[in-house]
């Protein structure tokens, strides 16, 4: 099933248990916008033209929310599928604003930064009218970043010819971005956790934890479970995974991520490994995959979608999984899950916490007013927590599972803008 499918079904189902009418389901799976451009820049050397796309899925809320990705795999069905995902999103944790996403069709690994800036500034020239504090609101995503959002604004500032800091989100902190937004994604998703474990009782220390990604979200995350008394048995990156039952200490592994290294290297050289420190420390390597179905409590996908296949959740152990990446549970795994009563606190909850920060750091750029760290931790705690109620409280009203409820409040939330608009 593709990602819109998938969106789609999911409305289906909303549909089905709030009893919309076709004009109530088609406002919520009918982008408002679609933008394709082709971006002419010379990468390796040569001329090239890449795809490039921005959906602006609905502003009912506030404006259109969401990041930019730089991927080989970005194509129109899932940009559009991502951005009606940041609709929902923001409507789960209750921000005014809407959805959008974008993309670019290339690997900005297999370039210079410099040629991946000149794409930054490039995406910019191309849309840069339907961008705006008020229109469309940018930020990071899959293989962008903080300094990637910098070049875009300077780009966007040229165009405009005025400082505009709050039409991109997720920038460096001296260009107006917001401490705390680079751990929010993590954060947000611990909080979460936190909440869920409180109203399930469940002591959270000494719960054992296993991370499939370690990017920004994953190796985060790891870091402030581990700060809170959880025990790391696993994580992964794509290269292969690191699993203790003792636990893992995921600070030390770092600095080999700094570096662009793979977490195995700290064992490793080559196919070459120490096997006597692999001894000493308890620990095994196996491929990335192999901490989806370990032995744990708490699963954090936290990189790729799509990894949660059927195959993988049958044989999932953990008894909760908080899904910081994008869609990492496919449609028949989610059913698998499911039938099995394994909780999925699901992406559009578990990793709201980058856009919340992404609304304060816009509430920055447009007031001028600077947050401080703990101002937007605490913040955010408390967007997160009532969010949680909200998607708990709906999951047990309806009788249905985290991911169904979280867009049952979403739907609802968005038509409910759309009717005070008149436009429904
Ligand atoms: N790309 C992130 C997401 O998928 C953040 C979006 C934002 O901050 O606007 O939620």
């Amino acid at each position: 099933m593709n990602p819109f499918d998938q969106y789609r079904r999911n409305v289906a189902r909303v549909g089905d248990l709030l009893n919309l009418s076709q004009k109530e389901a088609d406002a919520l799976q009918t982008p408002d916008r679609i933008i394709e451009k082709k971006l002419k820049v010379t990468l390796g050397g040569k001329a090239q033209e890449l795809s490039a796309y921005r959906v602006q899925f609905s502003n009912a809320r506030g404006p259109y929310k969401g990041g930019i990705r730089f991927h080989p795999k970005a194509d129109l069905d899932e940009v559009k599928a991502l951005a009606a995902m940041m609709a929902i999103k923001c409507a789960v944790v209750d921000i005014p604003m809407g959805g959008g996403k974008g993309g670019v069709t290339f690997n900005p690994k297999e370039y210079s930064s410099d040629e991946v800036y000149t794409v930054a500034r490039e995406f910019v020239r191309e849309m840069h009218e339907h961008l705006g504090p008020d229109i469309d609101v940018p930020a990071p995503d899959v293989y962008t970043n903080a300094q990637i959002m910098g070049i875009m604004l300077d780009e966007y500032e040229k165009i405009i010819g005025k400082s505009a800091p709050a039409t991109f989100t997720g920038k460096p902190l001296s260009l107006g971005g917001t401490p705390g937004r680079d751990t929010a994604t993590a954060m947000g998703g611990v909080f979460v956790l936190e909440a869920y474990l409180a109203e399930k009782n469940i002591e959270g220390k000494g719960l054992k934890v296993s991370v499939h990604g370690f990017g920004n979200a994953g190796a985060t995350a790891a870091q402030l479970l581990h700060e809170r008394g959880f025990i790391i048995v696993g994580i992964a990156d794509s290269k292969g995974s690191v699993m203790s039952e003792k636990g893992i200490d995921p600070n030390v592994f770092i600095h080999i991520k700094n570096q662009k290294q793979s977490i195995r290297d700290m064992y490793c050289q080559g196919s070459v490994c120490d096997e006597s420190k692999l001894q000493t420390e308890g620990v095994t390597l196996g491929e990335a995959d192999d901490v989806l179905t370990m032995e744990c409590d708490v699963l954090i996908p936290a990189a790729l979608d799509g990894v949660i296949t059927k195959e993988i959740a049958e044989k999932i152990k953990a008894s909760v999984v908080l899904e910081l990446a994008n869609g990492p549970t496919t449609t028949e795994g989610d059913e698998v899950l499911e039938n099995r009563g394994i909780p999925v606190i699901p992406d559009v909850l578990a990793n709201a916490g980058g856009v919340t920060v992404s609304y304060f750091e816009w509430i920055q750029g447009k007031t001028g007013r600077a947050m401080k760290r703990t101002e937007t931790n605490d913040l955010l705690k408390e967007v997160m927590s009532v969010a949680w109620s909200s998607v708990s409280k709906a999951a047990k009203e309806h009788g249905v599972p985290y991911r169904l409820s979280s867009f049952v409040l979403a739907a609802d939330r968005i038509l409910q803008a759309k009717r005070d608009r008149g436009v429904l």
